[in-house]
């Protein structure tokens, strides 16, 4: 199924894993998809070479979730570094292992700076690469969005105009980068309605629960830390249960806030840690009724994205 038809019947609760490292086989990773699975999601996506995992694990984990577990996989695929025929040669194993859905991003300029990487680049920008997906199949395409801007663009209405430039080459749904301050998002979410993006927006939480990892992630894609954040980091940084309770209860938080403002969906970085998932899946379970009552007042023709 694509996913833009679950947005349909939002919210959408989907879940973000990474692949195991390269050298370490694709079972390290099968305990935390069905654990994962049992949370019942709309979606799992599965994220394709970031933060040095492999690029080569993404489509076989992509398919084991689709196939195995019956649940709709969204592919990450990024474009830096890659030629037209390494991108083609993916879109054909994702269709051939049932994918539907992609992810279409630029990627990261590699850490050390390679130049051969942005030799072979034939799709310089996102836009471009999902141009490309959107000419070629009949992928449903989602595309990357950051509320705070993205870290490279220094000006915000050019960014919001090459966000808009992904609509208009056929994104169909956006999920954001990770952020710990909804109204950010609530203002960002006016900023698309004024220049026209009309895709359903699913906002991007990430559960913190260890000091070091949120400094370095922060320091690369630019979020912000509230103050009411920044104090559950300062007091329980060095003692890892608290903090891991402190920023589950946190991200708890403003997913019920989202949920309770109409968002269309919550896209969770998991971290590949089914048991933080767990917890704030559980701590939700109602909200997910009370939703999926509503539509099923509303529409009982309607395929519900919660069982
Ligand atoms: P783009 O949309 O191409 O934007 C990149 C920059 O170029 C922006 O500053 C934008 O303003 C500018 N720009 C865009 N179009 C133009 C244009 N036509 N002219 C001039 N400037 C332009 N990385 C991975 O490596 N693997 C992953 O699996 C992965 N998953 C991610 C999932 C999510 C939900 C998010 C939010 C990010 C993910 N990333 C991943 C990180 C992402 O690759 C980086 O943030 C990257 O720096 C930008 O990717 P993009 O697709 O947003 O790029």
């Amino acid at each position: 199924m694509k996913i833009k038809e679950l947005f349909k019947n939002k919210p959408v609760i989907s879940l973000e894993i990474f692949p195991p490292k390269p050298e370490s086989p694709i079972n390290t990773i099968l305990d935390t998809i069905a654990a994962l699975s049992d949370l019942n999601p709309g979606f799992i996506s599965v994220t394709y070479g970031a933060g040095g995992s492999s690029r080569a694990h993404t489509v076989n984990i992509a398919g084991i979730i689709k196939n195995n577990y019956k649940i709709e996989a969204l592919a990450h695929l990024t474009c830096i570094g890659s030629t037209k025929d390494d991108i083609d040669n993916i879109l054909k194993q994702l269709r051939e292992n049932k994918i539907e859905n992609v992810l279409a991003l630029r990627g990261d300029f590699p850490a050390d700076g390679n130049p051969d990487c942005l030799n072979q680049t034939q799709y310089k920008y996102a836009g471009d690469l999902i141009g490309h997906i959107k000419e070629k199949s009949d992928f449903c395409i989602g595309a990357a969005c950051y509320p705070e801007g993205h870290i490279e663009c220094k000006n915000r209405i050019e960014d919001l105009k090459h966000l808009k430039s992904k609509a208009d080459c056929g994104a169909d749904f956006l999920i954001t980068q990770l952020f710990f301050d909804n109204d950010l998002f609530y203002s960002f979410k006016e900023k698309l309605e004024i220049s026209g993006v009309d895709l359903p927006v699913s906002a991007g939480i990430m559960p913190v629960i260890n000091k070091n990892q949120i400094e370095r992630i922060t320091n690369l894609c630019g979020a912000s830390i509230p103050g009411k954040f920044r104090r559950i980091l300062d007091r329980y940084g060095d003692n890892p249960a608290a903090l891991k309770e402190a920023g589950t209860a946190y991200a708890t938080e403003q997913i019920i806030d989202l949920l309770s403002s109409g968002a269309d969906g919550i896209h969770l970085y998991t971290m590949n840690r089914p048991e933080t998932a767990r917890k704030i899946i559980s701590q939700i379970s109602d909200i997910r009724g009370f939703f999926s009552e509503q539509e099923k007042c509303y529409d009982s023709s309607n395929i519900p994205v919660y069982s």
